[in-house]
């Protein structure tokens, strides 16, 4: 079944086409990963999705309704929820009052059941045992967890990943990878994670991949076929 919808979107920068008529659709506990070089358009098309960005053309559909003029937050309500590269948590209160912060502003959610959602979401990344700890005192890849935990505490159908594995060690990205493949296989969440760095190994994780050069989709399908595709290939060579 259906869960977002892109269809023909255009967003421009002045006379820059950053996204130049992008439609795809994603399924639900689908995983997706967008990549493309530096500049291709990755991040304007979750800008587009979460609503941070209004397109200039075309239109944004999420089961079934239309939320292309819609607020990042009130999508954030109906399910979108986006998960930032560069974690910016709350420094002086603990791991599990920034994700009581999450959960209530994006989950909507009263405080005790905040709590709930937020000690689960804790739970599945592997931090609960951290609760307690001032989140300013955690490492990068604690910090990128919490960030996740953040995101999943506002229960989201569809979760937006920026760059996830840039600056993690070879362990931490394998951790990580399996964290994302249980988002999908566990909890029936459906991901669109863009990925610039380590991109071969990112790609293969995913159900599906759709590769981005200058504002368009050049390739989309498995990640074994739509990595070989020569349109890739050139792509990335560079010519
Ligand atoms: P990627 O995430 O794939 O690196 P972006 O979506 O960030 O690509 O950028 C696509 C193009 O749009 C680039 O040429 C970039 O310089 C341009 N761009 C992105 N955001 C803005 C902005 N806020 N103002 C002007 N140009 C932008």
């Amino acid at each position: 079944m259906t869960l977002l919808k892109v269809e023909n979107v255009v967003k421009k920068f002045g006379g820059l086409r950053a996204l130049d008529g992008v439609s795809f659709e994603l399924g639900r506990g689908e995983f997706v990963a967008v990549v493309g070089p530096n500049g291709s358009g990755k991040t304007t098309l979750l800008n587009v999705i979460n609503g941070v960005y209004k397109p200039d053309e075309g239109r944004v559909v999420f089961e079934g309704r239309d939320v292309t003029d819609m607020p990042p937050y009130k999508r954030a309500r109906l399910g979108i929820s986006r998960a930032f590269q560069v974690p910016r948590p709350f420094p002086e209160l603990t791991v599990l009052e920034n994700v009581v912060v999450g959960a209530i502003f994006n989950g909507g959610y009263g405080k005790e059941e905040a709590v709930r959602v937020a000690e689960e979401a804790l739970r599945f990344v592997k931090l609960y045992e951290k609760r307690h700890q001032l989140a300013g005192k955690l490492t990068f890849n604690e910090l990128r967890l919490l960030e996740l935990a953040r995101a999943l505490a506002g229960r989201p159908k569809l979760l937006l990943l920026d760059e996830v594995m840039a600056g993690l060690t070879p362990t931490e990205i394998d951790e990580m990878a399996a964290l994302l493949r249980r988002l999908s296989d566990e909890r029936g969440i459906s991901a669109i994670s863009m990925v610039e760095h380590r991109m071969r190994a990112v790609a293969q994780l995913a159900d599906r991949v759709i590769v981005m050069h200058q504002g368009r989709i050049i390739a989309e399908g498995p990640p074994e076929k739509a990595l070989s595709d020569p349109r890739v290939v050139e792509v990335y060579l560079g010519k």
